[in-house]
């Protein structure tokens, strides 16, 4: 085949078996004779494995030896395997968009039964390719300049961790945490399973570290409010909450606490999970990463209405930290890539009505009892009920919000042992007599089960089965004066009413509230059940969709910490891997915009990507190749067809369906 004026088109044709995968449904040596008989094929081979090194070796020289300028690969999805055959087509001498993929895996032998039929659909997509790959023109990747910084979002173990490692690597990071605190659920926690650790004690030195680092800019209190631009180069706003307090004047002192015009804590104190008070200019915790104060606008008097005697203010008096003048402000930054480590929220138990949250005082939720064991929580770490007294029996009830058909089916993953934590923890100090009640237990981590073994031996009990409800009705005298737990269970075969004083619900996680609302500023996407959803579970399940834009820890799925922590690495090194190459390779598939472009702005709000602005000398639509991600958006919806895109052109296109529809007959 000659086109005018243009060099005689040699096609080399290559048909893969991907072992049994192809070859079991499609007639290989069939597809490669069939293709052999086409206009323009040079040569025809079929093989066992294409993207092998000897199945890309054999690409190669036969580039060299039979003078082919333009190659075909039927074999597996592009998403696999596009970028080795593109390789080894330059690494052949030719240029790597003279070469063409076409899916006969996915779209023929995945799909059919009949070996027949799928033989002469592979025919046909072959025979398109060929008619195709002849108008396919010589293309230029570009580079452009990455942006040597990270921005971080979320300040829990996961975001601490991958700021680090980036700091540490000598990367420049922006962390942006929206409470006014570091740490994330960690820091409410005493202990961590399944090694008993002191949370704070290994959770703190990470924190004052990210305070401290050459490296890291710290932004709490502050949220992502825009994000433009493309990887390598996003330009991020950041919008910072108003503190009421100067962090660079304030040293922690809390002398303005003290001299607060509300002698006593009157405010539910979040951080405790409401279980005791705070006044409205508070620390949020012992360990807080800054040490800085936040006033309340919620409950502050002065916020609210300006009419305090700002006695804060006057205790403040050297130092000036105090500052009712603060407002909102917007800061802007650009980095090269963003790692989203935003977390989860824990399941309202207020949703699983038949065990009493809300309406026995003495149902509490994991996190409520995390911050009652904690020695810097509510109770000094005194596990006591709410009048004070000791619990001499508690139950605690697994799944709670997690494998059920009313509220979440997923897993939880990390309840069950946080559950035998808190188990562990309330018999080790108040001697009380611990019952569990699970559907199956999940204890796959290094040393859990051992865990499991150990509170086995501590005597804690495990009753087998989902409970049916928590009430304070006593049917025996025993009952009187407790909480009674029904439950069937399924070991013993019977319905069990079990009297306790503690109700303990160990609550599953959630995506958090806003996770659209973020999903939408990072232009990522939600699995099914909320959580950030990875490119590939296996093969990229630190990256997103969007190029430059990682996940780490909980926000992906739940997790323990153990996990969300080597998870954290893994997106610091996707980012480093992108951050020391430099420059950014992009791909020539882009949309371009025709000289009879009438500027009617059609487009614009169509892509996806707002990569087309109209430029003012002009009045026409251009695009930004560098945001361009060649969907054809543009290209399909502009009413006089007045945007191309590279890769895909018109006479690319329909010489393509026109081999489809009139295939050459089959061998
Ligand atoms: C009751 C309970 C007990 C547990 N005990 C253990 C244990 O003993 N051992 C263990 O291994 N695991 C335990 N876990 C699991 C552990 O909590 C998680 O593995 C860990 O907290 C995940 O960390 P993360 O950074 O992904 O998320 P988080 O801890 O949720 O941190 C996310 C951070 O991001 C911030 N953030 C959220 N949205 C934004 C936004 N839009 N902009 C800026 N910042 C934002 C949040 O304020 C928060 O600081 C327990 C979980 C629960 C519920």
């Amino acid at each position: 085949m000659k086109r005018n004026g243009e060099p005689e088109i040699r096609v080399g044709f290559y048909v893969c078996h991907c072992g049994h995968n192809i070859a079991n449904t499609v007639d290989c040596a069939a597809v490669a004779r069939y293709a052999a008989t086409l206009p323009g094929v040079a040569l025809a081979r079929d093989y066992k494995y294409m993207c092998s090194d000897p199945g890309q070796e054999l690409l190669r020289q036969d580039i060299q030896e039979h003078r082919l300028n333009r190659i075909i690969v039927a074999s597996c999805s592009p998403l696999l395997h596009e970028h080795t055959f593109r390789e080894a087509t330059r690494k052949g001498g030719l240029n790597p968009f003279f070469f063409h993929m076409v899916n006969i895996r996915e779209h023929a032998a995945w799909v059919h039964t009949d070996r027949r039929e799928a033989t002469a659909k592979a025919q046909a997509l072959v025979h398109a390719a060929v008619r195709r790959v002849a108008h396919h023109q010589a293309l230029q990747t570009k580079r452009a300049p990455i942006h040597p910084a990270v921005l971080v979002v979320g300040g829990g173990i996961a975001g601490i961790h991958a700021a680090l490692t980036l700091a540490d690597a000598g990367k420049q990071v922006f962390l942006v945490e929206r409470e006014p605190s570091l740490g994330g659920h960690m820091a409410r926690f005493d202990k961590t399973f399944p090694t008993l650790d002191c949370a704070a004690c290994i959770l703190t030195p990470k924190m004052s570290r990210v305070g401290s680092h050459p490296h890291i800019t710290l932004w709490t209190y502050a949220e992502v409010a825009k994000v433009e631009g493309y990887v390598g180069n996003y330009e991020v706003t950041v919008r910072h909450k108003p503190r009421y307090v100067d962090a660079s004047r304030c040293v922690g002192c809390q002398d303005c606490i003290k001299a607060c015009i509300y002698k006593e804590p009157k405010f539910p104190d979040t951080f405790n999970a409401g279980l005791s008070k705070r006044k409205p200019v508070y620390l949020p915790f012992p360990q807080a990463t800054p040490q800085v104060v936040v006033i309340d606008p919620e409950t502050c008097i002065q916020v609210k209405t300006g009419k305090c005697k700002q006695t804060c203010l006057e205790a403040c008096v050297d130092r000036r930290a105090i500052d009712f003048t603060q407002r909102e402000t917007l800061e802007r930054v650009t980095v090269g890539a963003i790692i989203v480590a935003t977390g989860f929220k824990t399941f309202d138990a207020s949703r699983a009505p038949a065990y009493g949250y809300g309406v026995y005082p003495n149902v509490y939720t994991a996190l409520e009892v995390e911050r009652l064991v904690n020695a810097s929580g509510p109770t000094g770490g005194a596990i006591v009920l709410r009048d004070g007294r000791q619990p001499e029996r508690v139950g605690i009830i697994h799944c709670v919000g997690s494998r059920d058909e009313k509220t979440n089916r997923w897993c939880s993953r990390v309840c069950c042992m946080y559950a035998l934590k808190l188990a562990h923890l309330i018999k080790e100090r108040t001697g009380a007599e611990v019952f569990n009640f699970y559907i199956d237990l999940r204890t796959p981590g290094k040393g859990y089960d051992e865990f499991y073994g150990q509170l086995l031996e501590e005597g804690v009990q495990f009753i087998r089965g989902r409970v049916g409800e928590v009430t304070d009705w006593a049917f025996m005298p025993e009952e009187e004066g407790h909480l009674v737990i029904r439950v069937e269970d399924t070991l013993a075969g019977y319905v069990r009413r079990i009297p306790v004083d503690m109700v303990v619900l160990a609550v599953g996680l959630e995506p958090q509230a806003d996770a659209q609302a973020v999903r939408r500023l990072f232009n990522m996407s939600c699995g099914g059940e909320g959580f950030f959803l990875e490119r590939h579970p296996k093969l990229a399940p630190v990256n997103t969709f969007t190029e430059g834009v990682f996940l780490a820890g909980c926000c992906q799925g739940p997790k323990d910490i153990p996990d969300t922590v080597a998870q954290a690495g893994a997106a610091a090194a996707e980012a480093l891997v992108l951050l020391d190459r430099g420059y950014l390779e992009q791909e020539p598939n882009t949309a371009f915009v025709l000289e009879d472009c009438s500027g009617c702005k059609s487009c614009l709000p169509l892509c996806p990507y707002r990569a087309i602005t109209i430029a003012p000398e002009t009045e026409r639509a251009v695009i930004n190749e560098a945001l361009c991600k060649g969907c054809g958006t543009c290209v399909a919806s502009c009413p006089s067809g007045s945007i191309g895109q590279n890769l895909f052109t018109d006479q690319e296109l329909f010489s393509e369906i026109e081999g489809l529809l009139a295939p050459a007959a089959a061998t």
